[in-house]
């Protein structure tokens, strides 16, 4: 699957507010280049699985949550490339009805199906996943395996997000995307050009991720700024506006947006577009990193709490 370089295409899309305020907006459909990896996992797993094969490793072992799109991406990518996957799952409480959660739990079960091994483990173990000492008891348990950090980030995830951006992309003033580790913006502000601007659209509270990417780069860049105002309360944390928000955009462009990542991006693109944070004649591309996979899970909370459904 990771044999020859993948391309997204870009798809415009057409809204009153865009016209009025005389700005394009673009939209890289990375979610759709792979069926079951979903978008910027697909590129943070590349050069990560390459690297595996190239040292003769057979299994790949990962973190992350119960609902983690990583956690379905690296399954699905491992059993295409001939590797056995272990994912340790945050929540040991899952464990004692796993028939149950397998039953709703679409993460998990594309995870299963794809033969990844589940390992449970207590948040406190999980706080602790990448202490040497804790790394030695995986390999006690499960034998010699290839690590692949939470969230898939390193400097291999890096590169691989460095090939996101084409030379179609060059006429773009603004490329905006979704921040969660950092490691999909580090490629991107690596990749762009020195005219263009990333803007990330942090998922997560708080300002720390500035920090982090700087130290995922080793350096400054100066043409990058992390956006901490459409975090909406934090990881995972949603509103029924942004829910109505997201189910308007998909009637109006047919994108389907998920509510951890590309969702708050977009609300907060929209919300700087209508306040004049563009100038007129700006060329915006928005990265759309995939994580489909989650919505059904996300509906089915939702859905408990008589909230309105994400359409898909
Ligand atoms: C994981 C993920 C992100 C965050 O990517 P990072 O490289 O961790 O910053 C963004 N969007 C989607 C859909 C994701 O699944």
């Amino acid at each position: 699957m990771f044999a020859k370089a993948i391309h997204s295409k870009n798809q415009q899309v057409f809204l009153p507010l865009l016209k009025e305020k005389e700005v394009e907006l673009w939209v890289k459909r990375e979610d759709q280049i792979h069926t079951e990896v979903s978008g910027n996992k697909f590129r943070k797993l590349k050069y990560n699985i390459l690297k595996a094969k190239e040292e003769s490793q057979h299994q790949l072992l990962t973190f992350g949550g119960a609902f983690s799109n990583h956690i379905a991406a690296t399954a699905v990518a491992g059993y295409l490339s001939g590797f056995k996957t272990i994912g340790v799952i945050r929540g040991e409480e899952l464990e004692k009805d796993l028939e149950t959660v397998l039953h709703y739990n679409k993460t998990l079960k594309t995870a299963v199906a794809h033969g990844m091994d589940l390992f449970f483990v207590s948040r406190e173990d999980y706080r602790n996943k990448q202490n040497e000492a804790f790394l030695k008891r995986l390999r006690a348990k499960f034998g010699n395996f290839y690590l692949v950090p939470e969230g898939g980030t390193n400097s291999l995830a890096i590169k691989g997000c460095e090939e996101i951006l084409i030379s179609d992309d060059n006429k773009f003033d603004y490329i905006c995307v979704a921040v969660g580790t950092g490691g999909t913006i580090s490629g991107l502000i690596k990749a762009a050009l020195p005219n263009q601007k990333i803007l990330g659209f942090s998922a997560l509270k708080g300002d720390f991720l500035k920090a982090e990417v700087d130290h995922l780069l080793g350096q400054n860049y100066p043409n990058w700024t992390l956006k901490s105002d459409y975090d909406f309360g934090g990881y995972a944390k949603y509103s029924a506006e942004l829910i109505r928000f997201m189910n308007d955009f998909k009637r109006q462009t047919n994108i389907v947006l998920d509510p951890i990542y590309t969702g708050k991006m977009v609300y907060g693109i929209i919300e700087m577009i209508a306040r004049n944070s563009f100038k007129k004649g700006s060329k915006i591309l928005v990265v759309h990193t995939g994580g489909l996979q989650g919505i059904d899970g996300i509906n089915r909370k939702l859905k408990k709490k008589n909230l309105e459904l994400i359409q898909q």
